[in-house]
């Protein structure tokens, strides 16, 4: 591991000044992948900015409605207060099929949506990765990729994005709130991961210096019923093969409000516009549900071993939305 300097600041002000006056520094957290890639040397930062300490640990009702959860909260936090599980249970429930117990404790709101990819290639320093050097190739393409990418990919880069929260709350139309050198700003989730192109190397649209405070989980999404489902290759503790987060109202038998994306089928979580397009102002029902996600699954492009993953998306897909919809009255 490279020697680096350690920061503990005592706000967020001060970390961003921090950061500004280390350049290749890294924020601290939870530590659970950043530490790890450390010990590989896959990230070799001049300094870690530690802001686990800081006050950004709390949960908050706001006067909209919506409910403010502060970057440091815990996985294993945020799947159980009682707010989330009730108005959000989509979020509880992807938060509760990622990592391990131990894991959830530890990692915090604002790591996990920044965690990297899990592609072995990338954390293997004998093996080109454009994502981690770029310019030097993708062993993955023509190597091991089962788990990877069927949407949006590129020559460059073909990896998945690992986690699970950042599914749900794409789907809840969830908002990432920014502090950095120019200010705040907000991002929504669905906009804030890049697809790869030609830069792999660039993960999401974050600026330079910029830290994420909190998430913004909105009135309008709280207590539509919602649902997460993922397929995974062992029952705990593995990454999504594909999974799929739905928020679905249904009013006298119409989509009147739907929120789909899927994980474990692109660079991004994967907010599938086409499958809502189709649905909302539709009549709810099997068909119209197989319809609207085949829609969306039409984009895909399979690379040699991982086409599976698609009729494995659309089965979950359609599994949560059929579970969701009210069952119409017997006449
Ligand atoms: Fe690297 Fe992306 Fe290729 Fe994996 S898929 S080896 S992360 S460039």
């Amino acid at each position: 591991m490279n020697g680096f300097a350690y920061v503990r600041p005592g706000s967020v002000q001060e970390a961003v000044e921090a950061h500004a006056t280390h350049p290749g520094a890294h924020y601290l957290a939870g530590g659970t992948n950043l530490v790890d890639l450390l010990k590989l040397g896959v990230e070799r930062p001049t300094a870690l900015i530690d802001v686990g300490r800081l006050p950004l640990d709390r949960i908050e009702d706001l006067p909209d409605g919506s409910l403010r959860v502060g970057a440091t909260v815990r996985n294993s936090d945020l799947a159980a207060d009682p707010r989330v599980r009730d108005r959000y249970p989509v979020l509880s429930q992807a938060l509760l099929s990622g990592a391990s117990g131990q894991l959830r404790n530890a990692a915090t709101t604002g790591g996990n949506l920044l965690q990297r990819t899990r592609c072995p290639y990338f954390q293997d320093l004998d093996k080109p990765c454009n994502k981690r050097e770029p310019g030097t190739g993708c062993a993955a393409r023509d190597g091991v990729h089962r788990d990877h990418a069927v949407l949006g990919h590129s020559d460059s880069c073909i990896a998945t994005h690992p986690s699970d929260m950042a599914v749900a709350l794409a789907a809840l139309d969830a908002q990432i709130e920014l502090q950095g050198p120019d200010g705040g700003r907000r991002v929504p989730v669905a906009d804030f991961y890049r697809l790869p192109g030609e830069h792999p190397e660039r993960d999401t649209w974050i600026r330079p210096g910029e830290l994420i405070t909190a998430v913004l989980l909105p009135a309008a999404t709280a207590g539509v019923p919602s649902a997460y489902r993922k397929a995974r290759d062992r029952a705990s503790y593995a990454f999504a093969l594909a999974s799929v987060a739905v928020v679905l109202r249904v009013a006298d038998g119409v989509v009147d409000q739907v929120g789909v994306a899927f994980g474990g089928l692109a660079h991004r979580p994967w907010r599938a516009r086409h499958t809502e397009l189709a649905l909302l102002g539709a009549p709810a029902g099997p068909d119209a549900f197989e319809g609207a996600v085949a829609l969306e699954l039409a984009h895909a492009e399979p690379l040699r071993d991982n086409a599976y993953k698609v009729p494995l998306a659309r089965n979950r897909a359609l599994d949560v939305l059929n579970r969701l919809a009210p069952t119409p009255a017997v006449a």
